[in-house]
């Protein structure tokens, strides 16, 4: 290993803008046998090692003052395993990367979340996840993973090579070794037909149970200081493809989700008391739409307006319980909130630390444009949330410790004692890892 791989460290910010670190240095390798000594040599000095992705999360987890290893260098496709439907792929590929190069080899991953800019790495390092009746979380569709850990040696795992690992790795917050690539269980491309539809927020939650069941995909989102919301159902087609209209799709997706919403949080800003009255002129302007494209075009859409966002994961049945409550307190509240709240589902998994780990889940996400304070209503949303045993998001904004997530996930000690064994000097600790896992 050589100098040529570090950089001189400067200060590393994450895509929201609400959290800074000053890494000692700043690594770039090439290959595992690049990494291994990079962890070696930040050993010997006594220094912790962060690896980042893209720094899509909201929360710390990806801040450090030790070495921060970029992914830039571990990208691009491995394998691609026809027989038994995998694709391996190198952990800092981003991936819009990877749904592109899988839809070219006629492939695709079954379910995904909103955007495809995150590594692959870290975006299962937090449990990032779409909305699914069947299908779950990006990490719920891993097969097998390579992690080095901090003693350098390459340990590859799945449900018949240390299972025990497997269980703890797919969500791993980073906290059990630098995953060097993923095995993904793909199947041939497909087409699903989204049919987006406002509906009333009595009409959806009254109906929540049945949209869920009825559709493979279904979400929600709520406009605050409204009535309404937008459903979004999206469903496997015969075809044939429909994609939206160049002109209608680029007013959706970039005029009205990205143009003019810039323009109207920006004015939400600087004059609060106005959101009330835009939310409502935007929600009445929304009409239903209905197209059919492969997934990562249907699932993810740009997000260029920048946020902060706190979500919570509750068991299914308490969600809208939950959400009431949370409009109850937005209406009595002085809060003035410009960003919808978002609701999916997801089945239950078998990930430890996943926060549908054991239990079939929903989650609903709070977010506010960036720059608004938003301690009082991510404290008041918290405050509803943790009253119907909500998990957190690992990636989005939180106040919980390893005391509150101890007791929410019955898999906790699993995980702490993969990470003893792995990682005992704690070569891979900061202050998040230190307030939600305990030391
Ligand atoms: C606009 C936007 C939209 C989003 N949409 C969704 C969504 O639809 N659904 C959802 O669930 N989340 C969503 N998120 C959250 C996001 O998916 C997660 O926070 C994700 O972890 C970010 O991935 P990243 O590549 O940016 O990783 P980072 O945020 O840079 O890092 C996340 C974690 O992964 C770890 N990590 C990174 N690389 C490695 C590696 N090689 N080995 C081990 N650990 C590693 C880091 O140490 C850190 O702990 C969204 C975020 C934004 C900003």
């Amino acid at each position: 290993m050589t100098d040529t791989y570090a950089r001189t460290a400067s200060t590393w910010r994450n895509w929201a803008g609400n959290v800074t670190a000053r890494p000692a240095r700043v690594e770039s390798p090439a290959s595992v046998d690049e990494l291994a000594e990079v962890l070696r040599r930040a050993s010997g000095d006594g220094l912790t090692v962060k690896p980042v992705g893209t720094g899509h999360s909201f929360t710390a987890t990806a801040a450090t003052d030790g070495v921060l290893i970029r992914p830039d260098l571990l990208t691009g496709i491995r394998d691609i395993d026809r027989a038994a439907m995998t694709v391996t792929v190198e952990a800092g590929t981003p991936l819009k990367r990877l749904n592109t190069a899988l839809a070219r080899e006629g492939l695709s991953l079954t379910n995904m979340g909103d955007i495809m800019e995150q590594t692959v790495a870290g975006a299962i390092s937090t449990g990032t996840h779409g909305t699914g009746r069947d299908s779950a979380s990006v990490a719920a569709q891993i097969r097998a993973l390579e992690l080095v850990t901090a003693d350098g040696t390459v340990l590859r795992c799945s449900a018949d090579e240390h299972p025990d690992v497997f269980a703890a790795a797919r969500i791993g917050l980073g906290a059990l070794g630098v995953v060097t690539a993923v095995t993904f269980a793909v199947e041939p491309v497909f087409l699903l037909t989204a049919r987006e539809e406002p509906m009333t927020f009595d009409r959806v939650t009254a109906d929540f149970d049945r949209l869920v069941t009825e559709n493979e995909h279904f979400e929600f989102y709520w406009f605050p200081h409204t009535g309404n919301c937008n459903t979004k159902r999206n469903n496997r087609s015969a075809g044939p493809a429909a994609p939206p209209g160049r002109v209608s799709g680029w007013i959706e997706d970039e005029l009205l989700s990205n143009g003019i919403f810039q323009v109207a949080c920006s004015l939400g800003r600087a004059v609060p008391g106005a959101i009330p009255s835009i939310a409502r002129i935007s929600s009445r302007a929304l009409s239903a739409r209905t197209y059919t494209d492969i997934p990562y075009k249907v699932f993810t859409s740009p997000r260029r307006v920048r946020f902060v966002e706190m979500e919570y994961a509750l068991p299914r049945e308490a969600a809208v319980g939950a959400l009431r409550e949370l409009k109850a307190m937005v209406e009595r509240s002085p809060l003035r909130i410009s960003f919808p709240v978002e609701v999916r589902t997801a089945p239950a998994d078998d990930i430890a630390l996943s926060t549908a780990s054991g239990r079939e889940t929903a989650y609903i996400a709070v977010h506010l444009y960036r720059g608004t304070p938003y301690h009082s209503y991510f404290t008041a949303v918290e405050r509803i949330m943790t009253g119907y045993d909500g998990r957190p998001h690992w990636g989005k904004i939180h106040t919980r410790d390893s005391g509150y997530l101890a007791r929410a996930y019955p898999r906790f000690g699993e995980f702490a004692a993969v990470r003893d064994r792995l990682d005992p000097g704690r070569l891979f600790a900061n202050d998040y890892l230190r307030r939600v896992l305990g030391d």
